[in-house]
Protein backbone atom coordinates (compact mmCIF):
# COMPACT_ATOMS: atom_id res chain seq x y z
CA UNK A 1 0.00 0.00 0.00
CA UNK A 2 1.28 3.44 -0.93
CA UNK A 3 2.06 6.08 1.53
CA UNK A 4 -0.65 8.79 1.46
CA UNK A 5 -3.88 5.98 2.06
CA UNK A 6 -1.42 3.95 5.28
CA UNK A 7 -2.11 7.51 6.35
CA UNK A 8 -5.45 7.89 5.86
CA UNK A 9 -6.16 5.19 7.16
CA UNK A 10 -4.38 5.36 10.30
CA UNK A 11 -6.21 8.67 10.67
CA UNK A 12 -9.68 6.64 10.00
CA UNK A 13 -8.27 4.77 12.92
CA UNK A 14 -7.86 7.95 15.62
CA UNK A 15 -11.36 9.60 13.81
CA UNK A 16 -9.24 12.89 14.64
CA UNK A 17 -11.29 15.81 12.54
CA UNK A 18 -7.95 18.00 12.59
CA UNK A 19 -6.16 15.01 10.93
CA UNK A 20 -8.83 14.17 8.38
CA UNK A 21 -8.66 17.82 7.55
CA UNK A 22 -5.28 18.45 7.23
CA UNK A 23 -5.41 15.34 4.58
CA UNK A 24 -8.31 17.06 2.67
CA UNK A 25 -6.37 20.16 2.21
CA UNK A 26 -3.39 18.48 1.13
CA UNK A 27 -4.72 15.99 -0.89
CA UNK A 28 -7.00 18.70 -2.79
CA UNK A 29 -3.37 20.53 -2.88
CA UNK A 30 -1.34 18.20 -4.60
CA UNK A 31 -3.92 17.72 -7.16
CA UNK A 32 -4.28 21.38 -7.76
CA UNK A 33 -0.86 22.20 -7.40
CA UNK A 34 1.64 19.23 -8.56
CA UNK A 35 4.16 21.28 -10.85
CA UNK A 36 4.09 24.03 -8.23
CA UNK A 37 4.93 21.04 -5.26
CA UNK A 38 8.04 19.68 -7.43
CA UNK A 39 5.74 15.75 -7.35
CA UNK A 40 4.39 15.62 -10.75
CA UNK A 41 5.74 11.98 -11.25
CA UNK A 42 4.64 11.28 -7.68
CA UNK A 43 1.41 12.67 -7.75
CA UNK A 44 0.41 10.75 -11.16
CA UNK A 45 1.70 7.46 -10.11
CA UNK A 46 -0.67 7.73 -7.01
CA UNK A 47 -3.36 9.38 -8.92
CA UNK A 48 -5.89 7.08 -7.91
CA UNK A 49 -4.49 6.83 -4.38
CA UNK A 50 -5.06 10.93 -3.90
CA UNK A 51 -8.45 11.11 -5.35
CA UNK A 52 -9.98 8.86 -3.22
CA UNK A 53 -8.48 10.26 -0.40
CA UNK A 54 -9.40 13.29 -0.75
CA UNK A 55 -13.23 12.29 -1.65
CA UNK A 56 -13.54 10.26 1.52
CA UNK A 57 -11.69 13.00 3.63
CA UNK A 58 -14.17 15.32 2.25
CA UNK A 59 -17.04 13.24 3.19
CA UNK A 60 -15.41 12.64 6.29
CA UNK A 61 -15.27 16.24 6.77
CA UNK A 62 -18.91 16.88 5.67
CA UNK A 63 -20.38 14.33 8.06
CA UNK A 64 -18.42 15.81 10.89
CA UNK A 65 -19.82 19.40 10.35
CA UNK A 66 -23.37 18.64 10.01
CA UNK A 67 -23.64 16.23 13.22
CA UNK A 68 -21.60 19.29 15.19
CA UNK A 69 -24.30 21.79 13.30
CA UNK A 70 -27.17 19.01 14.70
CA UNK A 71 -25.83 18.67 18.18
CA UNK A 72 -25.58 22.87 18.83
CA UNK A 73 -29.37 23.16 17.14
CA UNK A 74 -30.42 20.37 19.46
CA UNK A 75 -28.59 21.79 22.15
CA UNK A 76 -30.17 25.13 21.82
CA UNK A 77 -33.92 23.60 21.84
CA UNK A 78 -32.97 21.99 24.77
CA UNK A 79 -31.88 24.71 26.33
CA UNK A 80 -35.43 27.09 25.84
CA UNK A 81 -37.56 27.21 28.61
CA UNK A 82 -41.07 25.38 28.06
CA UNK A 83 -43.30 29.21 28.68
CA UNK A 84 -46.66 27.37 29.27
CA UNK A 85 -49.32 30.33 27.96
CA UNK A 86 -53.09 30.14 29.31
CA UNK A 87 -55.33 33.04 27.62
CA UNK A 88 -57.97 34.42 30.27
CA UNK A 89 -61.36 34.55 29.51
CA UNK A 90 -62.62 36.35 26.00
CA UNK A 91 -64.96 38.58 27.95
CA UNK A 92 -61.50 40.57 29.01
CA UNK A 93 -59.93 40.46 25.75
CA UNK A 94 -60.39 43.50 23.76
CA UNK A 95 -58.72 45.86 21.23
CA UNK A 96 -59.14 49.85 20.64
CA UNK A 97 -57.40 52.50 19.31
CA UNK A 98 -55.00 55.59 21.12
CA UNK A 99 -52.58 57.72 19.89
CA UNK A 100 -49.20 56.62 19.56
CA UNK A 101 -46.95 59.47 22.21
CA UNK A 102 -44.19 60.27 20.16
CA UNK A 103 -45.73 60.00 16.19
CA UNK A 104 -49.29 61.30 17.40
CA UNK A 105 -50.31 58.99 15.27
CA UNK A 106 -52.95 56.30 15.53
CA UNK A 107 -52.05 53.03 17.16
CA UNK A 108 -53.51 49.64 18.62
CA UNK A 109 -54.08 48.85 22.20
CA UNK A 110 -54.62 44.98 22.86
CA UNK A 111 -56.54 44.51 26.35
CA UNK A 112 -56.13 40.78 27.95
CA UNK A 113 -55.47 38.49 31.10
CA UNK A 114 -52.95 35.69 30.66
CA UNK A 115 -51.60 32.89 32.93
CA UNK A 116 -48.13 32.30 32.34
CA UNK A 117 -46.19 28.88 34.13
CA UNK A 118 -43.05 27.13 34.00
CA UNK A 119 -40.95 24.25 35.23
CA UNK A 120 -37.93 25.95 35.97
CA UNK A 121 -36.30 26.67 38.98
CA UNK A 122 -35.03 30.34 37.90
CA UNK A 123 -37.84 33.38 37.11
CA UNK A 124 -38.27 34.12 33.41
CA UNK A 125 -38.52 37.18 32.94
CA UNK A 126 -41.22 38.73 29.67
CA UNK A 127 -39.49 41.00 28.50
CA UNK A 128 -41.26 42.47 25.25
CA UNK A 129 -44.49 41.31 23.53
CA UNK A 130 -46.77 42.18 20.63
CA UNK A 131 -49.24 40.46 18.46
CA UNK A 132 -48.08 38.01 15.78
CA UNK A 133 -47.52 40.35 12.04
CA UNK A 134 -47.05 43.79 14.34
CA UNK A 135 -44.43 45.49 16.48
CA UNK A 136 -44.90 47.07 19.89
CA UNK A 137 -44.77 50.73 20.24
CA UNK A 138 -43.89 51.60 24.30
CA UNK A 139 -42.03 49.05 25.99
CA UNK A 140 -43.74 46.16 28.60
CA UNK A 141 -43.00 46.57 31.87
CA UNK A 142 -40.92 43.27 33.11
CA UNK A 143 -43.38 40.47 33.63
CA UNK A 144 -41.31 38.08 36.13
CA UNK A 145 -42.92 34.04 36.11
CA UNK A 146 -41.65 32.56 38.96
CA UNK A 147 -42.69 28.90 38.11
CA UNK A 148 -45.78 27.18 38.35
CA UNK A 149 -48.41 28.92 40.59
CA UNK A 150 -47.92 32.83 39.38
CA UNK A 151 -51.64 34.26 39.01
CA UNK A 152 -52.62 35.73 36.45
CA UNK A 153 -51.40 38.82 34.79
CA UNK A 154 -53.36 41.85 33.02
CA UNK A 155 -51.75 42.63 29.64
CA UNK A 156 -52.07 46.40 27.93
CA UNK A 157 -50.10 46.13 24.61
CA UNK A 158 -49.73 49.27 22.60
CA UNK A 159 -48.84 47.71 18.64
CA UNK A 160 -48.57 48.98 15.30
CA UNK A 161 -49.85 48.58 12.31
CA UNK A 162 -53.48 48.92 13.38
CA UNK A 163 -54.55 45.07 12.20
CA UNK A 164 -57.97 45.03 13.06
CA UNK A 165 -61.54 46.68 11.36
CA UNK A 166 -63.77 48.91 12.23
CA UNK A 167 -66.19 46.62 14.23
CA UNK A 168 -65.10 43.48 13.65
CA UNK A 169 -63.48 41.02 16.14
CA UNK A 170 -59.39 40.80 15.45
CA UNK A 171 -58.04 37.27 15.59
CA UNK A 172 -54.15 36.47 16.62
CA UNK A 173 -51.35 35.04 18.51
CA UNK A 174 -49.81 37.30 20.88
CA UNK A 175 -45.94 36.97 21.16
CA UNK A 176 -43.97 36.90 24.18
CA UNK A 177 -40.16 37.66 24.42
CA UNK A 178 -37.83 36.04 27.40
CA UNK A 179 -34.32 37.45 28.71
CA UNK A 180 -33.00 34.96 26.70
CA UNK A 181 -34.43 36.39 23.49
CA UNK A 182 -36.49 33.67 23.29
CA UNK A 183 -39.86 33.70 21.25
CA UNK A 184 -42.85 32.00 22.90
CA UNK A 185 -46.20 32.53 20.94
CA UNK A 186 -50.04 31.77 22.54
CA UNK A 187 -52.72 30.04 21.00
CA UNK A 188 -54.85 31.87 18.92
CA UNK A 189 -56.62 34.74 20.95
CA UNK A 190 -59.75 36.50 19.80
CA UNK A 191 -60.30 40.43 20.59
CA UNK A 192 -63.31 41.92 21.12
CA UNK A 193 -63.77 45.27 19.47
CA UNK A 194 -64.13 47.92 22.78
CA UNK A 195 -67.03 50.14 21.72
CA UNK A 196 -67.97 52.90 23.82
CA UNK A 197 -71.58 54.18 23.96
CA UNK A 198 -72.89 56.68 20.94
CA UNK A 199 -74.05 58.58 24.41
CA UNK A 200 -70.64 58.65 25.98
CA UNK A 201 -69.14 59.97 22.31
CA UNK A 202 -71.71 62.71 22.27
CA UNK A 203 -71.24 64.22 25.71
CA UNK A 204 -67.39 63.76 24.74
CA UNK A 205 -67.71 65.29 21.43
CA UNK A 206 -69.37 68.62 23.29
CA UNK A 207 -65.84 69.02 25.31
CA UNK A 208 -63.99 67.70 22.73
CA UNK A 209 -65.45 68.07 19.03
CA UNK A 210 -61.89 68.12 17.05
CA UNK A 211 -60.01 65.13 15.68
CA UNK A 212 -56.76 64.11 17.52
CA UNK A 213 -55.16 63.58 14.32
CA UNK A 214 -56.16 65.82 11.77
CA UNK A 215 -58.11 68.84 14.26
CA UNK A 216 -60.94 69.61 12.53
CA UNK A 217 -64.32 68.58 14.04
CA UNK A 218 -65.99 65.15 14.18
CA UNK A 219 -69.92 64.49 13.94
CA UNK A 220 -70.86 61.37 15.82
CA UNK A 221 -71.23 59.81 12.81
CA UNK A 222 -67.44 60.10 11.75
CA UNK A 223 -66.34 59.21 15.42
CA UNK A 224 -64.37 56.28 15.41
CA UNK A 225 -66.13 53.96 18.00
CA UNK A 226 -63.32 51.93 18.99
CA UNK A 227 -61.14 55.11 19.43
CA UNK A 228 -60.32 56.49 22.69
CA UNK A 229 -60.45 60.19 21.93
CA UNK A 230 -62.10 62.35 19.19
CA UNK A 231 -60.95 60.92 16.03
CA UNK A 232 -62.64 60.58 12.08
CA UNK A 233 -62.66 56.56 11.44
CA UNK A 234 -61.19 57.76 7.93
CA UNK A 235 -58.36 59.32 10.06
CA UNK A 236 -57.67 55.59 11.77
CA UNK A 237 -58.28 53.61 8.89
CA UNK A 238 -57.02 55.19 5.89
ZN1 LIG B 1 -59.53 63.43 11.54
Amino acid sequence: MGGPVETFINALAKYSWRTVFGIFVATGIILLFPRQLDVVNWARSNHGYIVIAFILSGAIELTHLLTTIHTLLRKRSERRVDLRMVPGSSIHSTWSVSVEPLSKKPMMILICRMNFAHYESFSLIIKNAYLRGTRATFPLADIVVEGSCDDSTSLCIGVLPIKAKPGKELVGRLVFVDQFNDRHATERITFRPNTLSADWFAARLQTSPNCAFCDKPVTLEEQAQEAQMTAHISCIWR
